[in-house]
């Protein structure tokens, strides 16, 4: 059995003057301490954020929202500005995990889950994220779930989470506190790193910061929402590729489109040029069409994850076909 201190922190302030060498922060703890079991993770010292007072959920005056660090998952499911503002997030969460889990989930832990790659999980296995120069065993293995966009050599890992996929759709801004007091406001399309040659390191936090809160901007008035997400079972599992969309259609064309994609890369994925496609176009399936051509011309599948690439053009089309309005 491995030991580690434990300490509750009182204010964020407090929190991130606790951090250091060994130290995790804990919230819902539904990854980390699968994480701890599995001796993937080993802190020396625990702290536990989950009683600071960034649980709420405020309007601002630019007509955009900002979410605290730890509003549990369900609560901002159920939150009525979310719902009538940013469809696509409600629906996001709620393509989440399960109904407890998402009870004790909380926004800034969801956007650092870590992968749901079997060999990192396996302690036996070689797993260049988990111990960095080791290989990786997906390569050649059992990798139906990971990437076909934005892989290395050293790591081929998806980014599991549904609501960090609707977040880049609505162009989040993630807000943090650093260790040594300074406050920074990083756009969620500069948040996640790709795997390159240190697939250890999945984000440009640095260590001890703290996420306090999620801003999103104004929404887009007009816009249709929609987040869909396939998977193996119809609840309680991970995407194999999903769409986050927000899509306005204005006098017969496609006025504004932001699209995100799950299941695809080490990300949340995002390809402005896939939305630059669309813009101006009329809807249809020429337009769709080139779009996916657009987001997967550098596509690349391991084997078992092969099929990822034909069910993400299906998925796509059939997504933009109800966010235009062509399909109910
Ligand atoms: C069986 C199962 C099924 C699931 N299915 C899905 C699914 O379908 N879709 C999906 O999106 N997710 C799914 N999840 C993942 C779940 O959403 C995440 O475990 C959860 O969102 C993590 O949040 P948490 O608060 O529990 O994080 P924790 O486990 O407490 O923390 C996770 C990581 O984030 C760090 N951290 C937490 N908060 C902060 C903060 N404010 N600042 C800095 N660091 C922080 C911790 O140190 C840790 O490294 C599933 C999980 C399980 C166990
Ligand atoms: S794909 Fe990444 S997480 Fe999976 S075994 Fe390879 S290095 Fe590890």
């Amino acid at each position: 059995m491995r030991t580690f201190d434990y300490a509750r922190a009182d204010s964020p302030e407090a929190a991130v003057r606790a951090s250091g060498a060994g130290v995790r922060f804990i919230a819902g703890g539904t990854n980390l301490l699968d994480l701890m079991k599995l001796q993937i993770e080993t802190p020396t010292k625990l702290v536990d954020i989950s009683r600071l007072d960034l649980a709420g959920i405020e309007e601002r005056g630019d007509g955009g929202l900002t979410i605290g660090a730890l509003v549990p998952n369900s609560d901002l499911a159920a939150d009525p500005r979310v719902i009538a503002k940013y469809e696509v997030l409600a629906r996001a969460l709620l393509a989440g995990a399960s109904g407890q889990l998402r009870n004790k989930a909380t926004t800034g832990g969801n956007l650092l889950q870590r992968t749901r790659c079997c060999y990192f999980y396996d302690i036996a296995a070689r797993c260049n994220k988990r111990d960095p120069g080791s290989g990786c065993d997906a390569r050649d293995g059992f990798n139906r779930i990971l990437a076909v966009l934005g892989t290395s050599e050293q790591c081929i890992a998806t980014h599991p989470g549904d609501m960090p996929v609707a977040m880049r759709a609505l162009d989040a801004t993630i807000l943090t506190l650093k260790p040594d007091g300074d406050r920074r406001r990083i756009s969620i399309h500069d948040f996640y790193r790709l795997p390159g040659e240190t697939p250890e390191i999945e984000t440009v936090l640095e260590p001890g910061e703290l996420i306090t809160h999620v801003e999103l901007p104004a929404p887009v008035e007009g816009a249709r929402h929609l987040y869909r997400k396939v998977r193996d079972r119809a609840s309680y599992a991970f995407a194999l590729v999903s769409v986050a969309g927000v899509v306005r259609v204005a006098e017969g064309k496609i006025a504004s489109a932001t699209l995100a994609f799950g299941g695809l890369g080490p990300m949340p994925w995002r390809d402005e040029g896939v939305e630059a496609v669309l813009v101006g176009e009329a809807p249809g399936d020429d337009a769709f069409n080139a779009a996916a051509d657009a987001l997967l011309a550098d596509a690349r599948g391991f084997g078992a994850n092969d099929f990822k690439i034909p069910l993400m053009r299906r998925t796509l089309i059939a997504s933009l076909r109800q966010l235009t309005g062509i399909a109910g």
